[in-house]
């Protein structure tokens, strides 16, 4: 156990059995995901919002927070510190109090998988992982890729033949060994767990390794510190793998428990999980009040982020909706295309698919009054609309 971090330990998410962190490791007994605990006394001892004041912003910044032992140097892109912008004239048009956009499309590889990677690789490299693999339709690969470069391990990424071509140009550039699958993304998920035991690459599927998801949870970290320690009524997130959901909602509870947020104001957000019509496992579950999902048949969506058949993580998703009193949508390909379009007119960001998904739920929460204009909301945008040429070429509006 490195002595020199705040963390301690690893726990499964499902049955809380206990792990050590001194070695690398992908699920627990149980084939559920792995939470990474901290001595959060350890924590509130060592940092304090002064000492934070004084770091460059950038999700480093939260070293006390992240699993990485202090003496060894943080492999960085630039990652995090994106900007928290208010949408004034789009929250005025949708009569809401506030409305923000967290623009993580301005990331490292053009979308947020890049604070997740950031970390897990940074953690895979210090444990001594050989080289890295992931399946990827999106923009997984390409930060795996990005960041396996920064430490000089090799990187094998396995995408269907029909991923968009910026995806696999910039695993391509980052001297990824990029393998075009025949098939959908649970057919590369297959090859990549037959290289690991082939081959003793470590895989870095989305919750199938701790640490993606520390990376993920200082956007939580980032909001809380822009909003001044308090914290959003909604917060609207296009949900695939759930790394982010799950990321943030940790971050806000260690934020509590070292006594960082507002007590005064108990407002905890509540959490949306907005998905694709064609492939919602999260929504359906939600919607017929089930702990797991059902994994989704014939999933397609423009939003390769939201392609998530089956997640890992489901039944931390579906808990964390229900005890925020959230709630999980689904908008079609459509209507998250032409939302894309609004909210990078409205705003200035290059809005995702994804990002649109955000703006066409926040649409339908506010018909149906589940959001109301008292709200303070804020919606993700999660990647750059770059990378997207396809979709907004195909005439899904
Ligand atoms: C991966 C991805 C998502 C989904 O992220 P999770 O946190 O894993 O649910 C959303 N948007 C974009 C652009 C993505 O690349």
């Amino acid at each position: 156990m490195p002595d020199n971090s705040c963390l301690t330990h690893l726990s499964c998410w499902k049955t809380g059995k206990q792990y050590d962190a001194d070695r690398l490791i992908n699920v627990s007994d149980a084939g559920k995901p792995l939470r990474v605990e901290y001595d959060l006394r350890g924590v509130a001892e060592t940092l304090d919002r002064d000492i934070l004041a004084t770091r460059p912003r950038n999700l480093w910044a939260w070293r006390e927070l992240l699993p990485l032992p202090f003496d060894i140097e943080c492999p960085t892109l630039g990652e995090g510190g994106t900007p928290l912008l208010e949408a004034e004239r789009l929250g005025r048009e949708l009569g809401l109090r506030r409305l923000y956009v967290k623009d993580e499309a301005v990331n490292p590889t053009g979308s947020f998988k890049a604070r997740g990677m950031a970390v897990a690789v940074a953690m895979a490299k210090y444990l001594g992982a050989p080289a890295l693999a992931v399946p990827s339709a999106g923009n997984a690969g390409g930060a795996l890729a990005a960041y396996a470069a920064r430490v000089g391990l090799a990187a094998h990424i396995f995408m269907p033949q029909d991923v968009p071509a910026a995806n696999r140009l910039e695993c391509e550039l980052a001297g990824a060994h990029v393998t075009l699958v025949d098939g959908l993304i649970t057919d590369c998920a297959a090859r990549v767990r037959a290289g690991c035991a082939e081959h003793g690459w470590f895989d870095l599927s989305t919750l199938k390794e701790p640490y993606r998801v520390e990376g993920k949870k200082t956007m939580g970290l980032e909001i809380a510190r822009q909003l001044d320690w308090n914290l959003p009524d909604v917060i609207i997130y296009p949900t695939g793998g759930g790394t982010g959901l799950v990321g943030m909602h940790k971050a806000f509870a260690e934020l509590e428990a070292i006594g960082w947020l507002d007590a005064q104001q108990a407002k905890r957000p509540r959490f949306v999980a907005v998905q694709a019509e064609g492939c919602c496992p999260i929504v359906s579950a939600f919607a017929a009040g089930a702990d797991e999902a059902v994994e989704h048949e014939n999933a397609h969506t423009v939003a390769a982020g939201l392609r998530v058949p089956k997640a890992i993580g489901d039944f931390i998703m579906l808990d964390i909706l229900r005890s925020t009193n959230g709630t999980a949508i689904a908008v079609s390909d459509a209507e998250m295309i032409r939302a894309a379009r609004e909210l990078s007119a409205a705003t200035g960001v290059c809005a995702c698919p994804e990002g649109g998904a955000c703006l066409a739920a926040l649409r339908k929460l506010r018909d149906s009054g589940w959001v109301r204009d008292s709200d303070e909301v804020v919606l993700f945008n999660t990647g750059s609309g770059l990378k997207y040429a396809e979709a907004f070429a195909g005439g899904t509006t």
